[in-house]
């Protein structure tokens, strides 16, 4: 069984719990995470709006004080109406300051244009989808992304194989039969926490052993929940976590929900986001999906 044969490194928690949250707390505990994606081509018909939006609700139901959301395509800000709960902002007017998740975004020129200044000034950032792919495919982006830990900035990518393949310049099949030699070698390349996703996920991060990810299931494998993921490593990273310790106990937790789903009900990576409050490892956990 591939998910014996790694021992847990000592920065992963065998079993994490959902964060604390102490009775003398306000929204500005827990952090802002702001989501940056839905680029939309309305004019050819396409949009990935959905993406960012699964990210979005990913992040406030796993906890963040507030989650900011700026669509790329200013067209669809009005479209949003379903989570109230988010923050709208143009990319121009975000504090980068924030934590920020960089999620699916339609592969148009509009993630380009907001890479660079996200790989300079968000302290911490989460790269997703497109972002890894327009990284993949730019050297001055891949610089940009080998200073930022040298400058303290903290970065989680997470690649699914292919997207993997494209930035060691391999193939999804290369990716895949080694996949704890390809997630520690985009750590060490790019200086980054790395989530090679898939069944089994491999978490690795510069200096350490990768380790393999003990929760999930095949019920993942359907549209919007790598962007779902994204979101909650976002939320986990705004509550304080390091870049290892964040991607680690997000994909644990983001498997978990998908572990104790209950079998009449229906899975989709909308309902997921919504589920991810109700993870409890805890024996005395008091709430069931
Ligand atoms: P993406 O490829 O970006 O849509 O992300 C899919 C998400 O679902 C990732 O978190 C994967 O690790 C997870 N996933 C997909 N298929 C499986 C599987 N068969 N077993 C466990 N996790 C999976
Ligand atoms: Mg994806």
């Amino acid at each position: 069984n591939l998910r014996d044969a790694e021992p847990p490194s000592a920065w992963l928690n065998a079993a994490p719990t959902a964060a604390p949250r102490p009775h003398a707390s306000h929204k500005g505990s827990f952090g802002d995470v702001a989501i940056v994606g839905g680029e939309g081509l309305a004019a050819r018909g396409l949009g990935m709006t959905g993406a960012a939006l699964l990210a979005a609700s990913a992040a406030l139901h796993g906890g963040a004080g507030r989650v900011l959301l700026s669509l790329l395509d200013d067209g669809q800000m009005t479209h949003i109406a379903s989570q109230p709960e988010l923050m709208l902002r143009r990319f121009e007017r975000l504090e980068l300051p924030a934590l920020t998740v960089v999620c699916g975004c339609g592969g148009g020129d509009a993630v380009s244009a907001v890479l660079p200044a996200v790989l300079h000034a968000a302290p911490r950032a989460v790269l997703d989808a497109d972002a890894l792919n327009v990284i993949a495919a730019d050297a001055a982006l891949q610089a940009a992304l080998r200073q930022r830990a040298p400058a303290g900035q903290a970065t989680v990518l997470t690649p699914h194989p292919l997207e993997a393949a494209r930035l060691l310049g391999s193939t999804s099949a290369q990716v895949q039969q080694g996949r704890l030699q390809a997630a520690t070698q985009l750590a060490e390349r790019f200086a980054c926490t790395v989530v090679l996703k898939g069944s089994g996920s491999v978490i690795a991060t510069p200096g350490q052993p990768p380790v393999i990810n003990p929760t999930g299931n095949a019920r993942l494998a359907t549209a919007g929940t790598g962007d779902v993921l994204a979101g909650l490593i976002g939320a986990h990273l705004a509550a304080g976590q390091s870049a290892p310790q964040a991607a680690a106990d997000a994909v644990y937790r983001h498997g978990w929900v998908a572990d104790h789903w209950a079998a009449e009900q229906p899975f989709t990576a909308g309902a997921l986001a919504r589920h991810v409050g109700a993870f409890d490892t805890s024996p005395r956990a008091d709430i069931r999906l």
